[in-house]
């Protein structure tokens, strides 16, 4: 078989809003760029995204005495202290710019309109006099788990809008795109990256990249949750599965694992938080709105793993609307009126109307929480840059940076994938602009010939093998049930043997479909095993995490343990090793101490030592797992303590 080879300076795997926002940082800086992309990239998932982006602007007359400091607040409560703090003030230090650098491409942001507005605030419809002189200013709306009104948004298609306008900035650049190719591996030498082999879906072809530099931007992978999750069918987790294979790039805190509280029953298309934000509200099967007794403070606007569980309970109480597919809840928008349905929530009248029949100016609409979002992936510094691989970056929902712990706040993500893209791309350029492209080309030659041998090995197979497909079911439906929104240590034993035994079934499998080139089946089950050990490593992480933190909920031990579990997980799965090995890092410099998040239960167990000493050394100690050194010193961008005159 023959072997194209093609070198670049930057390599970006993923055309997604984190993947382009750093592609045009690199390409403005001078270098050349190639994205590659499984789906044209305004097809990305990114854009998908409906509710709105956090940025502490503070336009709004409910966002006044907004700043990053309220937003940093918010975010690391939020991430129940899982976060790395700097990240978290990094990131909210920068959203503002992000996001009105993005009105400057293009994005025709929802605006304040000056004078008298209604809205509906905890369930009462209110009227507030916007300022005059902010009328025209970018509009917030409320978000969960947040003080302030701080989301921005374009109607509920802000990632819609935000994808467009910035594709149509790498389109201008100039910038290289090669859709409809998936990135297989990398290509390393043990500790640097020199680009990937990539698969072409068309043609089935191999191709190897070589790169100065390499940026997974993948997005997450939902898929593993099978049909239960709001993310689209690419999400099945490539960019992490890739840099897991190297056996030396640790993934980080797999598991923690987003449940949204709404998404439609039973398609699991998503309803934005937006419209809770807006102030629709969550009823049972009795009419009955819970969550105001359960969460009085912040009621529908708790934190997404707060909401989740309490629906959750709520239906395991017997007060789910029964259905052939399982229990729902209610959502009720009526109150919020055609007029705002039809605007400022048109997508999700649309999706109402189109996928379940329902106008929600006049109907309830049935919603169950599911798998959303993943906190974890490509562990990486505070410059994008992976552990232990010079020349790997990541960033966007495929990396784990880590403003998010084990909760993300609703807008954090689009946010971020804006924010990250920015500064991981500035110093990507660095990177490229002191490296040259000195790679053996042997070292890319072989990994392709790897690639090549995968695939016809599953196309050589034959006999009655199980089918990959029936593979994929099991995993979601064990992932689901036994690595939810409610966990135990049984449950996940079984999770563990269950998965650990399809990945056997794997390697026993057999295509129906023969066909080299385009061929869905096969290209599937070339990430298959991936997927699974994904699966693996998110179950297994869940069974050893003896606490409840954020999403991760354990049943048989219902405290957040800041004693034992102030910890990121860090995963690795050596090469030719049949099992994973985790370890545990310090989640970062800790500015805002361990307290209540503001809602959810305040019972947990206090830290034993002194912040100091968690503190001290906690760089050198990240160090010792991987961590490469950043442009800044580390810590140099945490502003310590600025939080205190606002608690
Ligand atoms: C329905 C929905 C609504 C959401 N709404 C909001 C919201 O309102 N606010 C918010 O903050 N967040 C929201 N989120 C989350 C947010 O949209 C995502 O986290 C974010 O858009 C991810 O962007 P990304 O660039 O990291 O990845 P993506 O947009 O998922 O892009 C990934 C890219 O990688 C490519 N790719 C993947 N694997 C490979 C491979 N192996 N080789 C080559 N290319 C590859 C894909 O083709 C794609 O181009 C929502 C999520 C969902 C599911």
């Amino acid at each position: 078989m023959s072997t194209d080879l093609i070198s670049t300076d930057v390599l970006v795997i993923g055309g997604g809003l984190a993947g382009e926002r750093c592609a045009i940082e690199a390409a403005a800086a001078g270098h050349d760029v190639l994205i590659l992309s499984l789906v044209p990239p305004r097809r990305s998932h990114s854009c998908a995204a409906q509710g709105g982006m956090q940025a502490a602007l503070g336009n709004c007359v409910k966002a006044e005495g907004d700043n990053p400091t309220v937003h940093f607040l918010d975010t690391v409560r939020g991430s129940d202290w899982g976060a790395d703090q700097e990240v978290a003030s990094i990131f909210t230090q920068e959203a503002p710019v992000a996001v009105r650098e993005l009105a400057h491409l293009g994005v025709p942001w929802t605006r304040v309109r000056g004078g008298k507005n209604s809205y509906v605030i905890k369930g009462q419809r209110v009227e507030i006099e916007e300022h005059i002189e902010n009328d025209g200013l970018i509009m917030h709306r409320d978000f969960g788990g947040t003080a302030k009104w701080r989301a921005c948004y374009a109607a509920a298609a802000t990632g819609h809008a935000a994808l467009y306008a910035v594709d149509s900035e790498v389109v201008r650049l100039g910038i290289t795109v090669r859709d409809r190719m998936e990135a297989v591996a990398l290509i390393h030498d043990g500790g640097r990256c020199w680009g990937a082999v990539a698969r072409c879906l068309r043609t089935g072809r191999h191709f190897a990249v070589v790169s100065k530099a390499t940026v997974i931007a993948t997005g997450g992978y939902g898929r593993i949750y099978g049909q239960y999750t709001t993310n689209a069918t690419i999400n099945e987790g490539m960019g992490a599965v890739i840099a897991l294979n190297t056996g030396v790039v640790p993934l980080g805190n797999m598991e923690a694992v987003q449940f949204h509280p709404t998404a439609l029953a039973p398609s699991n298309i998503l309803v934005t938080e937006g419209c809770r934000g807006d102030g629709a509200y969550l009823l049972d099967k009795d009419l009955h709105r819970f969550m105001v007794e359960a969460e009085p403070e912040k009621q529908e606007l708790a934190s997404r793993d707060v909401v989740s569980r309490h629906m959750k309970q709520r239906m395991r109480d017997g007060k789910g609307v029964d259905t052939p597919y399982g229990p729902h809840l209610w959502l009720d928008l009526r109150h919020l009126g055609e007029q705002h349905l039809t605007t400022k929530l048109r997508e999700v009248w649309e999706i109402c109307r189109d996928f379940v029949g329902l106008d929600p100016a006049k109907d309830l609409v049935p919603v169950q929480p599911t798998q959303h979002y993943s906190m974890g992936g490509v562990r990486v510094n505070k410059d994008g840059q992976a552990y232990n691989m010079a020349g790997l970056f990541a960033a966007g929902e495929a990396a784990c940076w880590d403003m998010h712990g084990f909760n993300r706040l609703g807008g954090n993500s689009l946010a971020e994938t804006v924010v990250a893209g920015r500064i991981v791309g500035r110093r990507v350029a660095e990177f490229v602009a002191k490296s040259s492209l000195d790679v053996q080309t042997g070292l890319a030659f072989a990994a392709t010939r790897t690639a090549e041998q995968r695939a016809a090995e599953w196309l050589g197979r034959s006999g009655n093998g199980p089918s990959v497909y029936d593979i994929r079911n099991a995993m979601g439906e064990t992932m689901m049930s036994k690595v939810g929104i409610f966990r135990t240590g049984d449950e996940l034993e079984e999770a563990v043997a269950e998965i650990t035994a399809m990945l056997a079934d794997c390697d026993k499998a057999v295509l129906r479909s023969k066909v080299p080139g385009m061929n869905p089946e096969l290209t599937f089950a070339l990430r298959l095993k991936g997927m699974l050990r994904l699966a693996l490593v998110t179950a297994r992480g869940a069974l050893l995490r003896t606490e409840s933190r954020g999403a991760h909920y354990r049943s048989d031990y219902p405290l957040r343990n800041d004693a034992e579990w102030l910890s990121r997980t860090l995963v690795r799965w050596a090469v030719d090793a049949d099992e994973p090995a985790f370890t545990y890092e310090p989640v970062g410099e800790i500015d805002l101490p361990p307290g209540h998040r503001g809602y959810g239960s305040d019972e947990r167990i206090e830290m034993r030592e002194s912040l100091q000493q968690y503190n001290d050394g906690v760089y050198e100690r990240q160090a010792e797992h991987g961590r490469l050194a950043t442009a800044e010193a580390p810590g140099s961008r945490l502003r310590r303590g600025e939080w205190k005159e606002l608690v």
